[in-house]
C-alpha cells in the first residue's frame, strides 16, 4: 500500500492551495492508496470526504505536522492539537501516553547549504559525514523515525537524511509535503499490508514493515530501502 505521508490542504493549513477533494482525484488518478493529511499544528477529519476517498480507493489518515523548538516534527496519534507540544520532550511524552509515533520531518532543509547556515546557527554541517549530521540534531534523541524523502527537498537533503538515518539505525519515511495537486506522490512510503485506519498505521510504523519511493506522481515509482 503507497502512501504519500505528508501532504497539507485549504482545509487547515493557509500556506496551501490544495483543496481535499481535488487531492483525493489526484491521489486516485496516479494510483495513491493512501494519504496522510498533516497539517501545520491542527488536524481535522470529515466523514464525507473521508467516503469520498473510499469510494476513489483512497484511504485518508490523520497526523499533525507539528512546528517545535527543534523543527517541524510529523506527529501521529493525536486527533487535535496539545498545548505545550511546541517543546519536543513534552510532545514525546504526549505522544507516548497514546502510543504514537514521531517523525523528523525534512531534518536537513536549507541546513547544508552554507550561505543559509547563519540562520540555524548551528556548526556547519560536513556532507560527506552523517556523524555530523546526527550530532547536529538535537530532535533525533526523540523521535521515531526520519522522513528520508521530502518532496520539497533538495536531492542531496534528502540523500543526507537517509545516510544519516542509517548511520543511527531509524526507520525511514517518505511524503510529498504537497501544498497543491502536482507533486502528491512524488514522496511515498510503501507498506507491505494494506491498512485502514491510522492505529494500524501506527502500529505498522513501529513495526517496520515498510520502505520508501519517489516517483509515483510521474508513474515512474523507484524504490529504496
Ligand atoms: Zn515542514
Ligand atoms: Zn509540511
Amino acid at each position: 500500500m503507497r502512501i504519500d505521508f505528508h501532504v497539507h490542504t485549504t482545509r487547515g493549513s493557509s500556506d496551501s492551495n490544495l483543496d481535499p477533494l481535488l487531492m483525493i482525484d489526484q491521489a486516485h488518478a496516479i494510483g495513491l492508496e493512501g494519504i496522510c493529511i498533516t497539517e501545520h499544528d491542527n488536524a481535522w477529519t470529515d466523514p464525507e470526504i473521508e467516503e469520498y476517498a473510499r469510494d476513489r480507493g483512497v484511504t485518508l489518515f490523520l497526523g499533525i505536522e507539528v512546528t517545535t523548538e527543534w523543527g517541524h516534527v510529523g506527529a501521529f496519534g493525536l486527533d487535535r492539537y496539545v498545548g505545550g507540544i511546541y517543546k519536543v520532550k513534552e510532545l514525546r511524552r504526549i505522544i507516548d501516553e497514546v502510543d504514537g509515533f514521531l517523525i523528523a520531518n525534512h531534518p536537513f532543509r536549507y541546513k547544508l547549504d552554507p550561505r543559509f547556515q547563519f540562520i540555524h546557527k548551528t556548526t556547519p554541517i560536513d556532507q560527506a559525514n552523517p556523524v555530523s549530521g546526527s550530532q547536529a540534531l538535537e530532535v533525533l534523541e526523540y523521535v521515531d523515525a526520519i522522513e528520508v524523502v521530502n518532496g520539497a527537498c533538495s536531492e542531496e537533503e534528502n540523500r543526507y537524511a537517509q545516510a544519516v538515518a542509517e548511520h543511527v539505525g531509524c526507520k525511514r519515511i517518505g511524503g510529498s509535503d504537497s501544498h497543491s495537486a502536482s507533486s502528491i506522490g512524488c514522496a511515498v512510503t510503501i507498506f507491505e499490508r494494506p491498512l485502514s485506519t491510522t492505529r494500524e498505521l501506527i502500529d505498522e510504523l513501529k513495526a517496520g514493515r515498510y520502505s520508501t519511493g519517489q516517483g509515483l506522481n510521474t508513474g515512474e515509482l523507484r524504490v529504496f530501502p
